[in-house]
């Protein structure tokens, strides 16, 4: 179940932990957040401990190869807190030895001492939000961290494996601005990028922009991406989904996972799940998460058991967002059937797109994946 893509022996579960606090709320931000709320990190840490001890006995039997820590912003609390979630994870479940344990970290809040203790349990991955490598474009977004500040803290993170999210499509970006970003990330020492564009999410004071016309069009976007990604390629980060980049080597486990269509478990407010066939979504909404887990029911707010059809159409989704593409013959032999004629109508329409390669997997073109949701949505039957 959890990857038909990879061999038998590599196929291990995701585990996901949201931690919902921020400083600031940044202008663009849609994340389940709650700025201001930090006082509650322990009492809301507790209740994920417990979470994972309610959830522990269902999921024994599964083994577990990456550890990712979300949200919110993980490293604005305590790090003992997120030690303990470690501790914890250890404890109930069968995580393997060489588990990938990441913690996501904003610029401002990561220090010497919060590293020391996440490594002192095992955290060996960590990706930061850099997003641009303007001071005026980061205040323009919201951020409230500066390029000094990204540069200290990546000075700190020398000699690990960290990823740096840079963003496009924003208000005033010019493609200077989008080099400028790059060679920040790769003279700091990521291995690994994320490049997303904005997404301007209705209720957030960033809508108004683009309500406004003040954001990019969808061509300028796509130009801007082309800029990066070559510049990335120039830089050596190899794209391997159509926003992530990674030096050889430094691909995001817990990441590829998701997009093999991989079992994981989803810990806190919002976290979602996909486990023996069901998608299932926890309460977006803080108090009622701590009153769930303190009455020892599952706080889960949606829960789907996901038929042939959508099981096929994800499958084909995922695969088809990567540089790897689809294992035909793997498609075969989890659904049954071929992929050819379940999809026949939107492979033909999409023929020109798509290509097919010697070791039998079905990729869309490399000049095609930024566009690739225009793609996908014919086969969304
Ligand atoms: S740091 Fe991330 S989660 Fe927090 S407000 Fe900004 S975008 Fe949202």
């Amino acid at each position: 179940m959890c990857d038909i893509n990879r061999k038998k022996s590599e196929n291990l579960c995701g585990i996901y932990v949201h931690i919902p606090f921020c400083k600031a709320k940044c202008r663009y931000c849609d994340f389940t957040s709650y700025p201001g709320k930090i006082g509650y990190a322990e009492a809301y840490m507790a209740c994920v401990y417990k979470e994972m001890k309610l959830r522990a006995g269902e999921l024994a039997g599964r083994r577990f190869g990456s550890v990712y820590f979300g949200g919110g912003t993980p490293s604005a609390i305590d790090a003992k807190l997120i030690a303990g979630a470690v501790r914890q994870i250890r404890k109930l479940y069968d995580l393997a030895p060489d588990a990938e344990i990441t913690v996501e970290l904003n610029p401002e809040s990561v220090t010497a001492e919060k590293l020391a203790v996440y490594k002192s349990v095992g955290v060996n991955r960590f990706s930061m939000g850099m997003q641009a490598a303007s001071d005026a474009l980061l205040e323009e977004l919201g951020r409230i961290h500066t390029v000094a500040g990204f540069r200290k803290a990546a000075a700190l993170l020398r000699g690990e494996k960290f990823n740096a999210d840079i963003m496009i499509g924003l208000k005033g970006q010019t493609l200077a601005d989008i080099k400028a970003a790059v060679e920040l990330a790769a003279e700091s020492g990521a291995k690994h990028v994320s490049m997303y564009a904005l997404t301007p999410e209705d209720g957030t004071p960033m809508y108004s922009d683009y309500l406004n016309g003040d954001l990019p069009d969808g061509d300028e976007v796509a130009e801007q991406y082309e800029h990066g990604r070559k510049l990335l390629a120039a830089h050596g980060y190899r794209r391997y989904e159509v926003s992530n980049f990674a030096q050889p080597g430094f691909e995001s486990r817990h990441n590829r996972n998701y997009w093999r269509r991989g079992e994981y478990i989803g810990f806190g407010v919002a976290a979602s799940s996909f486990m023996a066939g069901r998608r299932f979504t926890n309460t977006r909404d803080l108090d009622d998460y701590i009153k769930c887990i303190l009455s020892d029911h599952y706080p889960v707010v949606d829960d789907e058991k996901i038929g042939e059809q959508d099981a096929k159409f994800e499958r084909v989704m995922l695969a088809l967002r990567t540089a790897e593409g689809l294992d035909l013959a793997a498609y075969r032999s989890e659904f049954g059937t071929e992929f050819e004629e379940d999809f026949a109508a939107p492979f033909k329409k999409n023929a020109r797109y798509l290509e097919k390669t010697d070791e039998g997997t079905l990729r869309i073109k490399e000049e095609y994946l930024f566009v690739q949701n225009r793609i996908l949505v014919d086969f969304l039957q």
